[in-house]
This record gives structure tokens, sequence and C-alpha cells, in this order.
């Protein structure tokens, strides 16, 4: 994976879990990682962590729900690097439940971080990468940007539109010389299912109904992703459970329904105030 040596490639969401692996890995390759978080203080650890293993990268605090902020951390890096070689879209919330159970304001954060946020750092490094004449944009979907599922509204539909974004984006800019991937993870080991929040269920059965073995690290998501960088795949699976499922809902989307019906049924037991 020599493509990375020397490039700027900056990370969202770069203080935990997936988008940490990345800039490490991305560190020990020899890019030059601009580690932010809406976490400021866990993206410098994390560029410090990187230095100090020899690695070069810097830290910024960055919301990618501000466009403002988002689009100067964008200016600064191209301002002082001269370019933008790999723009990762990765920041991410859940805020999941049933419908009926979701504020309006609930689910506009999920919209604004997950989608707006990948909309303002997709927009960003796109004019950039167009002016350049190249460049990569990797954004973080998920399994479920490819496949339905219940009880996880907000969070599904700005995964699917990211996989629409980037899909469609794909090919209007390849003649212009960007390429555009996004990456659909399926269980990965990380701190999301702790910080993520699940309005009227029992959060602790919830996350016991997912069994230990079918998670992934975020090393190996990671390096799963740089490859699917490296070799300009468009959509970058990561994991045997969504090349299983997203098969079968395209193999037979009736069968799968059915499936997701039994699934709806099972997490709707969790409910914690009304169970019908
Ligand atoms: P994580 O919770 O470990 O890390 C998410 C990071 O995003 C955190 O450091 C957090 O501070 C940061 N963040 C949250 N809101 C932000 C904001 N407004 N601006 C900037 N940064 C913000 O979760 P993760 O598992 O590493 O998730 C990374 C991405 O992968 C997310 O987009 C998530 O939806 C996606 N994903 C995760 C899984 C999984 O199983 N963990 C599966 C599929 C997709």
């Amino acid at each position: 994976m020599n493509c990375f040596r020397e490039k700027i490639a900056i990370v969202t969401g770069g203080a935990s879990g997936i988008g940490r692996s990345l800039c490490e890995s991305l560190g020990e390759l020899g890019a030059v990682v601009v580690v932010t978080d809406i976490n400021g203080v866990g993206a410098e650890k994390v560029a410090t962590a990187i230095v100090g293993a020899g690695g070069k990268a810097e830290s910024f605090a960055v919301d990618v729900s501000n466009s403002q902020q988002v689009q100067q951390l964008v200016d600064d890096i191209v301002k002082r690097q001269g370019r933008l070689d790999y723009m990762f879209n990765n920041a991410g919330i859940d805020i999941g439940g049933e419908l009926r159970d979701l504020s309006l304001d609930q689910i506009r954060r999920v919209i604004d971080i997950n989608l707006w946020g990948i909309i303002y750092g997709t927009h960003a490094a796109y004019r950039v990468m167009v002016k350049q004449g190249f460049g990569h944009i990797i954004n973080t979907a998920s399994m479920v940007g490819l496949i339905p599922l219940p009880m996880e509204l907000a969070y599904v539909t700005a995964k699917h539109a990211v996989v629409g974004l980037s899909t469609s984006l794909r090919v209007e800019a390849a003649a212009l010389g960007v390429r555009v991937s996004v990456v659909c993870p399926d269980f990965i080991k990380s701190d999301f299912y702790l910080s993520s929040k699940h309005v009227n269920i029992d959060e602790k059965k919830l996350i016991d109904e997912i069994p230990g073995f079918v998670y992934i690290s975020p090393k190996s998501c990671a390096r799963t992703m740089l490859r699917g960088t490296a070799h300009n795949k468009g959509i970058i699976t990561v994991g045997l459970f969504v090349k299983l499922l997203w098969g079968i809902y395209r193999l037979s989307p009736r069968l799968f329904m059915l499936g997701q019906r039994l699934y709806a049924a099972r997490l709707r037991r969790l409910r914690l105030e009304g169970n019908s």
C-alpha cells in the first residue's frame, strides 16, 4: 500500500474506534495524517502517538456537523500542505429506537452528523480535488447503507443516503480525476455501541443480542478500508455478514424482509414501555 506514503490524509472521527485505527495505519504507511474529531483532546492523543511512533500527524478539533469548521479545516490543510490526497469522512453516531419513540431533534442530530457531516466533508474536499485533478474521498456508511434495518430509522436513512451520494459522485467524478469510495462495515468492536443511544429500549439486552464472535477489530477494519482504497473499490465491504446479508437481500428481497420482520418482533420485546 505504497500509495499512502507522503500523502496528505484527513480523517474525521479520528479519536476513537475505526477512525483511530485508520489514523494509526495511515501513520504506519507513511502518510501525513490529519486527525480530526469533535473530541479535540482525543484527536491530539492519537496524533501524538503517531508522531511518537515515527510518523507524521497533526490534530484538529472539528465538529463535522458544522460546515464552516469542515471548510476551514480543508482550506487550512490545502494552504499549508499545497494539496489534499485523501479525505476520510468517517465520524458518526447512532440514536436508535422505534420511530414512534424518537424525537425530531434526535433524528436531526443523527442526520446532521452522519449525512450532512459527510456532505460537508465531501463538498469541501471535492472542489479542491477537482482543481488538482486528483484525490480520493472515502465515506464511511455501514452495512445498513445497503440493507434495511428496523428500529434504526435515522441511522439507516443517513447511511443509505451516504451510499447513494458516494456511488453517484463516483461516476460524476471519474472523468475529473477524483475517486470516490464508500465503506460498508458490519459489526466493529469500537466504543460505538457504548456511545450510541437507544430510546425506550433496554440497551444492555440490545447489545447482548449481538453475539461476540461477529465483531471485527477496528484495526482489521482499517486495513480492509485502506486496501479497498488502494484498489479504488467503489463499495468497500468489511466483514462476512455484510456480504451475506446484502447478497440475500439482492437475491430475494422477500425472504430478506421476512427475516427482518422476525428480527423486529424480537427487538420489540426489548421496548421498555409498551411492547405492542
Ligand atoms: P466510535 O464511537 O468509536 O468513533 C466515532 C468517533 O466520531 C468518535 O471519536 C466521536 O467523538 C466522533 N464524532 C462523533 N460526533 C462527531 C462530530 N459531530 N464531529 C466530529 N467527530 C464526531 O465509532 P466507530 O465504530 O469508530 O464509528 C466510525 C464510523 O463507522 C461511524 O460513521 C459509524 O456509523 C460507522 N460504522 C460503525 C460500525 C460499528 O460496528 N462500530 C459499523 C458500521 C459503520
